[in-house]
């Protein structure tokens, strides 16, 4: 991938990383037809708005999937083996489903459904958002 490639990419998701810097969880959210999405988008994917903006929203969410990791695919992950990569969906942000990872919780209790909330974290200067159960 090249520089700029990389950079448009980063561009996409610099309200994602800027709230998430602030402790705070936010998603792109049409001013049309009120609807989230994700991931970001210069046009709203239900109504093809180019009207969207970062909207904040709670942060609670429950699993809607979720797999434990026993392989270092990444070597750089190693030594957390093994983890939870899950998908978390929002009451809050109907239609969004983040692909992040579960921390601070017994893996082999999780379930469907599980209620989660964020955990903010910074990894090289760079804001991380995972989950935790409560
Ligand atoms: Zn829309």
């Amino acid at each position: 991938m090249s520089d700029v490639a990389t950079n448009d990419v980063l561009a996409e998701f610099s309200g994602f990383f800027e709230n998430a810097e602030r402790g705070c969880l936010a998603f792109p959210c049409c001013r049309s037809c009120g609807k989230f999405h994700w991931y970001p988008m210069p046009r709203c994917p239900h109504c093809r708005s180019k009207d969207v903006a970062w909207r904040a929203v709670s942060g609670r969410g429950t699993l809607f999937s979720f797999t434990r990791v026993m392989h270092a695919f990444d070597k750089s992950r190693a030594g957390a083996l093994p983890y939870v990569v899950a998908l978390v969906e929002f009451a809050d942000a109907p239609g969004v489903r983040l692909v992040t990872n579960i921390v601070d919780s017994q893996q082999e209790g999780l379930r469907i459904g599980q209620p989660v909330e964020p955990v903010f974290r910074l990894a090289d200067g760079r804001p991380i958002v995972e989950f935790r159960t409560v």
